[in-house]
């Protein structure tokens, strides 16, 4: 076993108890009552950045929650890799469907249940973690290292980019590394290379000025739930597959290699199904279920409604 892995494995109940401090803190980045959580948080980081052999470890003020900084570039020649994280957390509500308090890490099975645990207190600390361990079992580390930890993520990173902006020099790196994704199983490590993106649309439909009585204007005019409907309906096939025009022609086919990446993957069909709780999968014809949500484009309705949706019943054409 290689030295860093010998110096992991010996510090490993240290990284959990650190994480679990850090865990302990709730900082909630949307709640004005929980601002001095968030600073507190970002100290936290600072001073861990710092002991984990970071030379530089600063905190830089924005005009919302702070941005944590920290580098390593102990590597002249070598890449300079920069790290990105995020130390605040989403709300914790409903809370009433915790089975253990949000912030007072609880291991359940094998895994730490907290708020923040896996999105992205937990994430970010192994980057630290293993610079740390790096320095401590060899003296060095294969390359550069640069960490920005964010306070906003879960608010919409809003002061990142001026921050980013405002310090080209200070971040100037070969490659930036965001752990803000998770690892397909325990012990299968993944690196997540691409995401899918979004377009997302709101279509409405307007056929009268008003509400029309279903009894006295019915087969009058087109209802325009119908119109909607139908024109939601050619949108796909029953195969599941895209009718809009052009949909496909420009994503990128999948290379021989990836679908045996993909493959190779130890996915079962039958469990995930189980696990979302769906009478059966559903998608695109000749894909898999990984190529379907990876890496083939999706259309879905997120949402729809029309005309009365109250208690009961009332014979309305909506408008
Ligand atoms: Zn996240």
């Amino acid at each position: 076993m290689s030295s860093v892995a010998t110096y992991v494995r010996e510090n490993h109940q240290r990284y959990l108890d650190q994480l679990s401090e850090l865990l302990r803190i709730p900082s909630i980045s949307t709640d004005p009552k929980h601002r001095s959580d968030v600073d507190r948080a970002a100290l936290w980081v600072r001073d861990r950045l710092s002991a984990a052999g970071c030379s530089k470890a600063e905190i830089h003020k924005t005009e919302g929650h702070p941005i944590v900084y920290g580098e390593w570039l102990g590597a002249p020649g070598r890449p300079t890799i920069l790290v990105y994280g995020h130390y605040d957390v989403q709300p914790v509500d409903p809370i009433e469907q915790w089975n253990s308090p949000p912030f007072e890490p609880t291991v359940r099975d094998g895994r730490i249940y907290a708020r923040g645990a896996a999105d992205d207190k937990g994430q970010f600390l192994i980057h630290v973690n293993a610079l740390e361990a790096h320095l401590e079992s060899s003296g060095t580390c294969p390359v550069n290292v640069k960490f920005v930890i964010e306070g906003e993520e879960e608010i919409g990173s809003e002061h990142l980019t001026p921050f980013v902006d405002a310090n080209r020099k200070l971040l100037a790196c070969n490659a930036v590394v965001v752990s803000d994704t998770a690892m397909f199983a325990k012990g299968v490590p993944s690196i997540c290379h691409g995401l899918r993106g979004l377009t997302y649309l709101q279509i409405d439909v307007r056929g009268t000025d008003t509400d029309l009585h279903s009894g006295s204007f019915g087969g009058a005019v087109i209802n325009p739930a119908f119109a909607l409907v139908h024109m939601l309906a050619q949108l796909k096939d029953t195969k599941g597959k895209v009718k809009v025009p052009g949909f496909y022609d420009r994503v990128r086919k999948l290379t021989a290699a990836e679908r045996k990446a993909f493959a190779s993957l130890p996915h079962s069909d039958a469990k995930f199904r189980r696990s979302i709780g769906a009478p059966e999968l559903f998608g695109e014809v000749g894909f898999t279920t990984l190529e379907r949500t990876w890496a083939r484009p999706t259309l879905e309705i997120n949402g729809i409604w029309s005309g009365f949706t109250g208690e009961g019943a009332k014979t309305e054409i909506p408008a």
